[in-house]
Formats: C-alpha cells, structure tokens, sequence
C-alpha cells in the first residue's frame, strides 16, 4: 500500500498551484490547422473533463501536452517551465511525468502482466526488481487485478487490459496522468470497471486529463470540463454549469446529441 500512498500530492499541494499550463498552442498538419490557439491552466489535484465532436482536436491536443506532438506554435509549460524550448532529455524526463493511457489497450503482449508493469520503472527509473515488483503487486491490488500477475495479455478480458495499462503508467510515478478516450473500445459490461479505477484514482488527488464520451462520468467526476470543436476551446466551466446551462450554441448542440 506504500507505493499506492506515493502516488498522491502532499498534503500541503491544494487546487492552487499549477501543473500544466498552454499558452495559444497551435499544431498544423500541413495545411489542416488542427489547434488554432488552445489556452489551458490545469492545477495541481484537478480532475478535467474533454468532451467535444469527433475531429475536434481532442487527442492532438492531449499528444500535445505530453509533447508526442511538436506544437506548431504556442507553449507548454510543466510546473512553470516551457516544455517547448527545453532540451530533448528533459523532454523525455517530462514526458516520464505525465502517465497516458489510449482507447487501444497499451500492453505488451509478450510479458506477463507483472513484467508489463516493472519494465519500465526498472530500465527508466532505476528501480531494484524487488521494489518494482512490491510497488507493482501494491498498484494491482488497488485495481483488482493481483490474482493475474502471472497471466499473458491474451489472458484477459479487455477492462482488465485497460486497467493493466492504467497500473502500467502509474508505475512510473506520475504527477499527472493523461486519458483518451480509456473506455471507447471496451464492451459496454466493461465500461464500469474502468471508470471506476480511473475515478478512484482522480479522487486520491492525482491531476486527471480524460478525452471522454461518457458524460456522466464527467460530470460526477470532473471539477472542470472543456469543450472542445474545431480546434478551440468553445466553453470551460463547472460539470453543472457545462451540462445543464451551456452558453455556447455549438456547446449545447453537442450536448442535445449524447445527452
Ligand atoms: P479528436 O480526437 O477530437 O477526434 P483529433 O485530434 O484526432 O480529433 O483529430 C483532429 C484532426 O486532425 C482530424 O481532422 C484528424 O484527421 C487530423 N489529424 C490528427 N492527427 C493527424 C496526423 N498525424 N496527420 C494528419 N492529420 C491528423
Ligand atoms: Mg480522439
């Protein structure tokens, strides 16, 4: 459970310090402006719902957060340093920082799922295997999944393979951890058990960006929700403010549509 208790903030780290900060972020792919100037202050312990249409820039906007996307233009800063003009190891140091899960389930089919969790912190964060290992047992049990430590990948059902990939990012210690759509290719019977690990996890204080289609996930677990079309941020606000007093026409539209 140590290693569970490491993952949250000092208790003295409240809403008020930021962690991730955008300044008028652009990313072009050639000529298709995908981000046309996306302005974000996220702080520390904040729980931020992305909710928005399809081809809105949603996941190039998370790619260029943890800098898998050069920006075009604009900056990124991480606990007050610009990310953008910093050298390529700190990058790599940075992009350690901020855990990422996708919709398609990261593992690595040919290691077992205890392996899938201490590789990383082994070869990156130097870490001894047998602390590896306690930390790893510590971060399944947390989600359930300690009697399949020994199992291969192909061995689990595709909510245990989405919570693999959770554990996996939480292993490297992160100071934020970044969702894409985690749920959207899970069967539906599946949807919960995902949600609720991920919603755990934001309530123990972890910084939580989710690009998410299930709005009452982001509304009962989201502080803050960006809607996000065409490249911009069109409405932030308040969950209850979002969903039931949207300003934004292209906000409410949306809304009409998967509520
Ligand atoms: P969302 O996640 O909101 O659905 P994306 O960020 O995936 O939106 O995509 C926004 C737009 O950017 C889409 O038109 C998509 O085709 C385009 N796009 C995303 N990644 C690339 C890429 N690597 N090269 C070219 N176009 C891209
Ligand atoms: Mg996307």
């Amino acid at each position: 459970m140590e290693a569970a208790m490491k993952l949250q903030p000092a208790p003295e780290q409240g809403l008020n310090d930021t962690i991730i900060k955008t300044e008028s972020l652009t990313k072009s792919f050639g000529a298709l402006k995908v981000l046309k100037g996306v302005s974000v202050d996220i702080k520390r312990g904040e729980v931020i719902s992305v909710i928005g249409p399809s081809g809105g820039g949603k996941s190039t906007f998370l790619r260029c957060l943890n800098l898998l996307e050069a920006p075009t233009s604009g900056r990124v800063f991480f606990n007050g340093e610009d990310m953008v003009a910093t050298p390529k190891k700190r990058v790599a140091k940075y992009r350690q920082k901020l855990g990422m899960v996708f919709q398609s389930f990261n593992v690595f089919p040919n290691l077992t799922v205890l392996d899938n969790i201490t590789l990383a912190p082994m070869l990156e964060l130097k870490l001894p295997r047998a602390e590896a290992e306690a930390e790893a047992e510590a971060l399944l049990k947390r989600v359930g999944l300690l009697d399949k430590r020994d199992e291969f990948p192909r061995r689990l059902s595709g909510g245990q393979k989405q919570r693999l990939a959770i554990v996996r990012a939480l292993a490297m210690r992160p100071e934020a951890m970044l969702f894409d759509e985690p749920t959207s290719a899970l069967d539906p019977e599946m949807v919960k058990e995902v949600l609720d690990v991920i919603s755990d996890l934001a309530k123990s204080g972890m910084t939580t960006i989710i690009v998410t289609h299930e709005m009452a996930f982001a509304k009962s677990v989201s502080n803050r929700v960006l809607f996000m079309d065409d490249g911009v941020i069109r409405e932030e606000g308040a969950p209850e403010d979002i969903f039931s007093g949207a300003k934004d026409q292209r906000t409410r539209e949306f809304l009409s549509k998967v509520l």
